[in-house]
């Protein structure tokens, strides 16, 4: 509806490459035909489901479509301006480190898009400790580069492969010079004892964090761990259904969360694979869970709190929806 786009939103958990929409799609599948990828190939439609293992065969198809220089700039630029006309302020990409994504930034800056852009450089779990600390040393020197783009580090990837102990020392390293962490949590069952090692950082965000909880055979003493530090969750409703972690809209771990009156973030995690955007995920939100207009207001203003940006951005964006914030209620 009208009142989620106009409603100025934050967005902190999306994946680049997952990002990408059926318009550039149709760019890149253009201009590589001999490939033969279908749209069907890169998105989940409407209803659709896949298992976990499938949403991850989707990200190898698109990384075949996205691998040029000219195609992470024109991805990088498309995904910034499809967000902006959403409504998005402030936004936190996350992707493996390309020189042309600060470029993208820099352009989108130049045309006068009202976002603010920074960049999560990704850990990505399937490519082992070696790759990961040298990704936060690449993470530190664009940190250092002193353009203010990168923000932080991101773990993420297939959740069944390596386990969080060997990317301790990377994620230590990164923390000390002064990078903010985002750690994908208890995606997957299984995950238990790697949340309970990665909790003790600990973290400066969650991504996903399905399973943290006891009722979905997490533990007290994991709740426990993240209530004691504050440590927001970002969560992705139709990312967590369509790959099926979440068995329906309604028994989301959102429900858990908002009513311990714990911070969390409504995220898209990958809008063109998932067919979505982030109004929409609010707007879900919204009609799952009964909340009104005015606590929808509310949601989108504390994600302000949650951004790795430095305190003056905070400052002008909490401005910014106190201009926006609508004169009925
Ligand atoms: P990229 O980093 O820009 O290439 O974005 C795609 C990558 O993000 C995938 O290959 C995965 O490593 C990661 N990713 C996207 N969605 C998820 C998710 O739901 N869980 C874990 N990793 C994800």
């Amino acid at each position: 509806s009208v009142f989620y786009r106009e409603l100025p939103k934050v967005e902190l958990h999306a994946h680049l490459n997952g990002s990408v929409s059926f318009q550039t799609m149709e760019k890149l599948m253009s201009r590589k035909p001999h490939l033969n990828i279908e749209h069907s190939m890169t998105a989940i439609g409407k209803g659709q489901r896949r298992t976990l293992d499938e949403c991850f065969e989707v990200f190898k198809v698109i990384h075949k479509l996205v691998d040029t220089e000219e195609d992470i700039l024109m991805v990088s630029k498309d995904v910034i301006r499809e967000f902006a006309e959403d409504g998005v302020k402030y936004l936190e990409l996350r992707s493996t480190p390309r020189e042309e994504q600060r470029t993208a930034i820099h352009q989108c800056k130049s045309e006068g898009l009202d976002i603010d852009v920074r960049l999560l450089v990704a850990i990505d779990r399937r490519n082992g400790m070696e790759v990961a600390m040298e990704t936060v040393k690449l993470a530190e020197e664009f940190m250092l580069s002193s353009d203010g783009l990168v923000v932080g580090i991101d773990l993420s990837g297939d959740p069944t492969v390596g386990h969080g102990k060997y990317f301790l020392p990377a994620l230590e390293r990164a923390k000390n010079c002064g990078l903010r962490l985002s750690l994908h949590l208890s995606e997957v069952q299984s995950q238990r004892e790697e949340s309970e090692l990665l909790l003790n950082l600990p973290p400066d965000r969650i991504g996903h964090g399905t399973f943290l909880h006891p009722e979905m055979g997490g533990s007290q003493s994991l709740v426990d761990k993240v209530v004691k530090n504050s440590i927001p969750l970002e969560l992705c409703l139709t990312s967590n259904i369509k790959g099926q972690t979440v068995p329906m809209f309604s028994l989301h771990h959102f429900k858990y969360w908002y009513q311990l009156g714990h911070p969390t973030v409504i995220c898209t995690d990958d809008k063109g694979v998932f067919c979505t955007d982030l109004s929409q995920e609010y707007q879900l939100v919204a009609s799952t869970f009964g909340l009104s207009q005015k606590e929808m207001w509310k949601l989108s203003q504390q994600a302000i709190d949650c951004i790795f940006a430095e305190d003056a951005v905070k400052q002008q964006l909490k401005k910014r929806w106190q201009e926006l914030h609508p004169q009925v209620f």
